[in-house]
This record gives structure tokens, C-alpha cells and sequence, in this order.
């Protein structure tokens, strides 16, 4: 069955990274006074390529529920139909897309959380961080400890950088370390794999909280959930790590890109 599509209009374009070519676009929705989804969510890009076929590809949103807008975090694929497309759309231009679909979104009620990403797999989390710790109006974090955990090979791969440091600035219940697997001479700040930092964070928790593993469940549920969003072996290099540090298939949450 076909699903109705709506038209998403370009209304402001960042360059994210020269070098990787990515870019923060900010949309309007045309047909609608309120866009209704869940931090977290994507929706599903469609356009006709040049056989005449349509191509359809998910894209995270990268903001929290705004009135009738939404952002996306674009990285450019080489010889990619979407990507490419998308990254060329000029202010003024649309898209086709519906949805919004997933359900990569904040488990309630809400725990202690380690979010985890790579590359533009922070878009889903940068929702998480809008939502949580809105600019104006209530914090919805509930003084819970929440830890965003953003690696990349290189420093210009850092999208929203401060973005995050400045919340983090702003609320003592947040914490971002960004990591980088190739960083240049000179980077003062954290080296290697996200995975590495997430393990040192669950063990740090563990002695903190002086329970035998933080992974038990509680009569309500779990006391931590680890998001994970990137392309898949990131993600199943996370998931082995806390699997092994003995945590459970349900406090994991993941989104693959491929
Ligand atoms: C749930 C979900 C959410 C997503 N959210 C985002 C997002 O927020 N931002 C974003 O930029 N992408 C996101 N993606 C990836 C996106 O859907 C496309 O796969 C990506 O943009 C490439 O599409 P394309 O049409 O440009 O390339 P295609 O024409 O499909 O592929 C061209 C070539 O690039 C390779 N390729 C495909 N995907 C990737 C990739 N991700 N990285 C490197 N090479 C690739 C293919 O193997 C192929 O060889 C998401 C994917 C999923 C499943």
C-alpha cells in the first residue's frame, strides 16, 4: 500500500564538514502546522531516479519535535542517489518523505543513559539532547546521569561539538567525551574506539553504585540503558562490550545505518 507523502521544504543548510561533505538541513513541512514524532525516530526520504524508479532511504531526524520543522544530518555518499541528492537541495527546494518510523526512542520511564554514536549517528542522539534538555521550557531529564559517547576518526567529523559542550557546561547531569581513532598532533582530548570509554563508564557506574553488576533488573525495570546509533560494526562492537560486561539484550537500543 502506498503511504502518503508529504513535502518537506528546505529552509536552512549548514556545512557540518568540508572534508566529509556533510551537512545540517532544517526543513518545513508544508502540508502541516505540527510534525508529531518521537526524539529518535526517522523518516523515509522518496524521489524518482533517473530510470524512473523511486528510491526510498531512511534518514534520522536530528532534532527534537519543533512545530512543523525537523532537521536532518546528511553525510555525503560518493556516487550515492540520496545522500547526494539531498546535499545539493538548496533553501526553497523539497523532498518527498514519510513517516515518521522506528523505534530507536528514550525507553520510559527514563534511566540513567550512555548514549553512543559515530559519525552521523549522532542525528537520533542530537534529538535525545534537544529533547532532554530543551533550551527553553522543562528539563526532562529527571537529574539523571546521561553520557553521550561520540567518536570519529578525526576531529572535523565532530558534528555539533559545541552544541554538546555547552550543554554539558549548562547541566551537571550531562556528559560528552568525544573521542577520536585518528586524531592529529596536538588533540588534548580523548583517543580510540567508543567502545573502549563506554566500558570504562559501566565500570566506573559499577564501583559507584557498589552493586555486584549493574545489569540486574530491577522490579521495575533496568537502572541504565546504553543507545547505540552508527553504521553496524560500531554497533555490534558496543553490544559485545556490554554483553560482556554483563549487561541485558533489552537495555540496549540500537539503530544501524546499513
Ligand atoms: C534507520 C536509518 C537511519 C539513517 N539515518 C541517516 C542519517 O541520519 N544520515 C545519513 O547520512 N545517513 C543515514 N542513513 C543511511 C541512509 O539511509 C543511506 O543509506 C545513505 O544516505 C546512502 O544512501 P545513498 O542513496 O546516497 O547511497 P546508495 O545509492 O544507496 O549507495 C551508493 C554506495 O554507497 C554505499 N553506502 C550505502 N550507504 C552508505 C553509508 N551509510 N555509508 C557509506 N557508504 C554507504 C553503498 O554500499 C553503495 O556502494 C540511515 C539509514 C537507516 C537504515
Amino acid at each position: 500500500m502506498d503511504r502518503p507523502l508529504l513535502t518537506a521544504r528546505l529552509e536552512q543548510k549548514l556545512l557540518l564538514s568540508a572534508s566529509a561533505q556533510s551537512y545540517h538541513l532544517e526543513f518545513s513541512i508544508d502540508e502541516l502546522s505540527h510534525f508529531d514524532f518521537t526524539a529518535g525516530q526517522f523518516i523515509s526520504c522518496a524521489a524518482v531516479d533517473d530510470r524512473g524508479k523511486t528510491q526510498t532511504r531512511a534518514y534520522s531526524i536530528a532534532s527534537a519535535p519543533r512545530a512543523n520543522q525537523f532537521d536532518l544530518c546528511i553525510n555525503r555518499v560518493e556516487n550515492g542517489f540520496f545522500s547526494n541528492l539531498l546535499c545539493d537541495l538548496e533553501p526553497g527546494q523539497t523532498v518527498q518523505f514519510h513517516g515518521p518510523h522506528g523505534v530507536f526512542t528514550l525507553r520510559q520511564p527514563l534511566t540513567d543513559s550512555i548514549f553512543i554514536a559515530t559519525g552521523t549517528g549522532i542525528a537520533p542522539i542530537r534529538g535525545f539532547v534537544e529533547w532532554l534538555f530543551p533550551e527553553s521550557g522543562e528539563d526532562r531529564s529527571q537529574g539523571r546521569p546521561i553520557w553521550l559517547v561520540y567518536g570519529t576518526r578525526h576531529e572535523t567529523g565532530l558534528y555539533y561539538q559545541k552544541y554538546f559542550e555547552k550543554v554539558a557546561a549548562e547541566r551537571h547531569n550531562f556528559r560528552y567525551l568525544s573521542t577520536l581513532s585518528r586524531p592529529r598532533d596536538g588533540w588534548k582530548g580523548l583517543r580510540g574506539y567508543v567502545q573502549n570509554h563506554v566500558a570504562e563508564i559501566v565500570t566506573e557506574r559499577a564501583r559507584e553504585h557498589t552493586e555486584p553488576v549493574v545489569a540486574v533488573a530491577e522490579p521495575m525495570g533496568f537502572d541504565i540503558h546504553a543507545y547505540i546509533c552508527g553504521l553496524n560494526k560500531m554497533v555490534s562492537a558496543n553490544r559485545d562490550k556490554l554483553k560482556e560486561l554483563g549487561w541485558q539484550r533489552k537495555q540496549i537500543i540500537f539503530e544501524r545505518y546499513d
